[in-house]
């Protein structure tokens, strides 16, 4: 019996072997099959379409279920079973290792009392049990009686434990008596610095004194920051993005950023802008840009104004409800115009933020001064927020791009006419208009200022309302964006807006095998609907990143 039953299993074994190998001989091998799809290339549904096939990290195949899996095997299989995939969704403008570093702070911002805050610090003293308590975004206009907390119950919950909390303004901190003695606060101090209680430090600083405590608390080490990128990128992925945009950074952060992207520890792609200094001028500004799969460095970030919110965007008239401020230049035109010598001579993009009219116009005739019509240089301005009307066809003649965040225009809706006036407000938040100068132009969030959900954004850009459905009507919808307009600018026009169309941002084969699929066709959707949207899975270089449970 021992001697029949060995030459059997060495039949059934070549059997076995021939059996899958002719199988397998006609089918070639791919890393990744998705089947049963919805497919958006993006500019629309793909017909006939429905499966993709990915190797290597990218797509080398797409058609029918039919055609695709009678050419190809995967040891990875998707069955979409009808859901709807997209190029993988890309933040145009969004501030991705700030993002990282504000994870380390307890978000205080939906604690309903005092109760609860400590009740959250308890947590987060669970998650990180060394060192400082951070947290920040509390607001006693939230809780019960609305009064000032003081530190009395940190002192006895967290004693000895330096606690710096943040109110939501960022001016006002609430301190525990071990970050009091630590940052060396005593009697005396300048008015209006401190709140007391019974002639002591109630733990309340104000101004000054805030921001000694603030910069008391050590920096993240190494490791720590490492920490945070990683869940950041979880983060991102789970909200369905496969590229960020990291706007103004230094070599260090640069550098880290980098050699994580290269251990596998981050997987998103990200397009990381200079900030304007010497160090980053000399290490990264070269003939050619530096470039990996997943990391480009050819655009340096600056700034033209403030913001619209803080009256420090520059107008070009007064602001309506400050008679006599304009706001501010942050930069000159003639600092702007040496960045721009330098970035058109090494063939960096440059891109600055500007908010009001003016500081949009002085952009758009500083960059005129460098850019010939027909220029493929790209480059870009952040958030074009108000534009004055002569100013529309600059966008045109010189191929600038605005660069836009729909979520700003639902976040500022309810105030930004009372700062511009209903003239200004007309040419405000102009996406749709911005659009026809240009032809195209990328999406973002600017996160951490808004959510990184790009849903909002696609919800924010084509029915104008923010994420509680607000207003009915829609705000100033002539500057709705299509739908397919919208999918546009978070992927192939996101894409386009920093050089990688080529390799990413659309459904080809050929190209990048990153896509982002939902449980819902946001094309075909109810706008209601659109809100619900769950992500099902994130794939960047054709890996499973994020899979909803
Ligand atoms: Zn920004």
């Amino acid at each position: 019996m021992k001697n029949l039953g060995k030459p059997l299993i060495l039949i059934l074994s070549i059997l076995a072997i021939i059996g899958f190998g002719s199988c397998h001989d006609l089918k070639k091998k791919a890393d990744l099959i998705i089947y049963n799809a919805k497919i958006y290339a993006p500019d629309s549904v793909m017909k006939g379409v429905n499966c993709i096939a990915v190797k290597k990290g990218i797509i080398i195949a797409v058609g029918t279920d039919a055609e695709i899996r009678s050419r190809y095997w995967a040891p990875e299989n998707i069955n979409a079973s009808g859901a709807t995939v997209y190029p993988g969704f890309t933040d145009a403008h969004s501030h991705f290792t700030g993002f990282a570093q504000g994870l380390r702070y307890a978000d205080l911002s939906q604690a309903h009392s005092f109760d609860e805050v400590i009740g959250i610090l308890k947590g987060y003293r669970k998650l990180h049990p060394e060192g400082w308590i951070v947290g920040r975004g509390w607001d006693q206009n939230n809780w019960p009686g609305k009064a000032f907390p003081d530190n009395q119950e940190l002192n006895k919950v967290f004693p000895g434990i330096p606690v710096v909390l943040t109110r939501v303004d960022g001016h006002a901190v609430l301190a525990s008596e071990a970050a009091i003695k630590t940052a060396g606060i005593s009697m005396p101090v300048k008015k209006g610095e401190a709140i007391f209680n019974n002639g002591n430090f109630s733990g309340i600083f104000l101004e000054s004194l805030a921001d000694k405590l603030r910069n008391m608390v050590p920096l993240p080490t190494a490791g720590e920051m490492t920490e945070y990128l990683v869940v950041a990128t979880k983060l991102c992925h789970e909200a369905g993005l496969t590229a960020v945009t990291d706007a103004g950074l230094n070599k260090s952060e640069i550098l880290l950023l980098d050699s994580l992207q290269k251990a596998g520890k981050i997987t998103l792609r990200i397009d990381a802008w200079l900030n304007p200094t010497e160090e980053n001028f000399d290490y990264f500004m070269k003939d050619t840009v530096y470039h990996t799969p997943f990391l480009r460095v050819g655009a340096m970030k600056m700034y033209a104004d403030g913001a619209l919110g803080s009256r420090g965007a520059c107008l070009l008239s007064p602001y309506l409800d400050d008679s006599h401020n304009k706001g501010i230049l942050v930069t000159s035109p003639v600092e702007l115009a040496a960045v721009c010598k330098l970035a058109y001579k090494y063939g960096f993009q440059i891109n600055t933020h500007a908010i009001g009219d003016s500081a949009v116009r002085m952009v758009l005739h500083t960059y005129a001064k460098f850019l010939k019509p027909g220029d493929n240089r790209r480059w870009r301005i952040e958030h074009a927020q108000v534009v004055n009307e002569n100013d529309f066809a600059f966008f045109a003649k010189y191929h600038i791009v605005p660069s836009v965040q729909a979520t700003h225009a639902t976040s500022d809706m309810d105030w930004a006419g009372h700062r511009l006036g209903y003239v200004r407000l007309k040419n405000a938040y102009a996406y749709n208009r911005l659009l026809q100068q240009n032809g195209w132009l990328p999406n973002g969030t600017d996160f951490p200022v808004e959510s990184i959900d790009p849903i909002r954004t696609f919800y924010a850009s084509v029915a104008r309302k923010d994420a509680d459905g607000e207003p009915l009507e829609g705000f100033l919808m002539e500057n709705a964006l299509s739908r397919i307009d919208a999918l546009k600018s978070m992927t192939i026009w996101a894409a386009k807006s920093c050089f990688e169309e080529k390799r990413r941002g659309s459904i080809e084969v050929g190209k990048a095998a990153d896509f982002t699929i939902l449980n819902t066709d946001i094309i075909k959707a109810p706008e209601a609907k659109l809100l619900m949207t769950k992500v099902l899975y994130t794939i960047v270089d054709g890996k499973i990143v994020y899979k909803a449970r």
